[in-house]
């Protein structure tokens, strides 16, 4: 007892000083921690990490020992002549916080321990934020949990027929040839919990699986969905750092390629893109106010989230002293980025009794919602036409 205290001092100490980067330095060097920041994280690659035998950590041991003509010194020389399976909790924990997400994965592939040890969540969920939280949502857990289900069936299906095939050739042929390599990709993706966060990043990060999210100023600035945002289902692309939409079948483009990050949103609100809104914020609409609103071409066709700034009626003058906007059942609406002759350029609604409002000609107009966050308001601003449109 008094050994395991001794040692978790010395590495609460250790972790302070440059000893631990020396460790995870070594580690490195030493090829158990092979160097993937670039490097797609492709099926095939990860069945090429797992090797989920205890035979693999007597590998360990020798990338432990003192390199020759390398002397240490101190804290260091003691940490790197011990296993690393044989490291107190607390350090091996300190370790694995520090380790890149292709790091993980590829000492996952060592032995059953790590394995078990760089699946957890709470080790992959700071990687999921840090490079994901801005463009996941709620609603791409959701489609998650479909595809892996699918992904279970399409995989059970497979089975079935493969042991129907098998069945038939191993009443010809010699068993041992029949029988599948150890490591299929199909075995390495179902031994991945579907529920983990490790997964999740995966299936995000090699780009099979497409999320939803939405898109500002979808078909690459297209002028007719300038300022505006939309659903999509998105597949990442690791080699270009950009992304690859699918909007609804509705509309004249339906694909859209090299759509960087700053171009995408997760849904601020879960309503669904056919979905009218339920708008929460009527009375607590006066003039400088910024919004989204839905609109869509017909009622065929999804919503997109349009940008605006609530106006002042016709009927003031826009003085502050004078206004009584705010008191009015109706509500300017004004888009900006039209010119002021355009028949876009604005729009009224009823605080009382608003609903989807509109026409085949004008379109519909559906949920509102008001935007309070300055985080979000800039990012509108950030994206504003240069020059108005017609
Ligand atoms: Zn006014």
């Amino acid at each position: 007892m008094i050994l395991f205290l001794l040692s978790c001092c010395f590495f609460i100490l250790a972790l302070k000083s440059r000893s631990l980067k020396s460790f995870i330095s070594r580690l490195r060097q030493m090829r158990l921690l092979l160097p993937m920041f670039s490097v797609v994280f492709s099926v095939e690659q990860m069945r090429k990490c797992v090797v989920f035998s205890v035979l693999d950590v007597p590998m360990i041991m020798p990338m432990m020992k003192t390199p020759k003509g390398g002397a240490l010194n101190g804290s260091a020389a003691e940490v790197e002549e011990m296993s690393l399976l044989d490291l107190p909790e607390l350090a091996m924990e300190c370790i694995l916080e520090r380790l890149s997400p292709a790091e993980l994965c590829t000492m996952a592939g060592v032995c059953t321990y790590l394995r078990d040890r760089c699946r957890s969540d709470h080790l992959w969920e700071k990687h999921m934020k840090q490079k994901w939280g801005r463009v996941i949502g709620k609603t791409t857990y959701g489609a998650w949990q479909w595809h892996m289900a699918a992904n279970k069936r399409r995989n059970l299906l497979d089975a079935r027929k493969h042991n129907a095939l098998f069945g038939s050739i191993s009443s010809i042929w010699p068993l041992r040839l029949v029988i599948p390599r150890c490591g299929d990709k199909s075995e390495f993706e179902s031994s991945l919990p579907v529920d983990s966060i490790m997964a999740l990043y995966l299936s995000l990060e090699n780009g099979k699986f497409w999320f939803p999210a939405q898109v500002y100023n979808r078909e690459n600035g297209h002028a007719g969905f300038m300022l505006s945002c939309y659903d999509a289902k998105l597949s990442y692309n690791s080699r270009t750092n950009t992304f690859q939409a699918r909007y609804s079948p509705h509309g004249q483009h339906t694909t859209e390629e090299n759509i960087s990050w700053d171009r995408l949103r997760a849904p601020p609100v879960d309503t669904p893109a056919y979905v009218l809104h339920g708008s929460d914020c009527l009375y607590d609409l006066k003039p400088g106010d910024h919004f989204e609103i839905q609109w869509r071409r017909n009622k065929d066709y999804p919503y997109g989230w349009w940008y605006g700034v609530v106006g002042h009626l016709e009927s003031c003058d826009g003085h502050a002293y004078h206004c009584n906007c705010h008191n009015s059942e109706v509500v300017m609406l004004e888009f900006n980025q039209y010119a002021p002759d355009s028949r876009w350029r604005r729009t009224t609604i009823n605080r009382k009794s608003h609903h989807e409002e509109g026409s085949e000609a004008d379109g519909f107009y559906g949920g509102i919602r008001k935007l309070y966050e300055e985080e979000e308001i800039s990012t509108w601003k950030g994206i504003l036409p240069a020059k108005v449109l017609d």
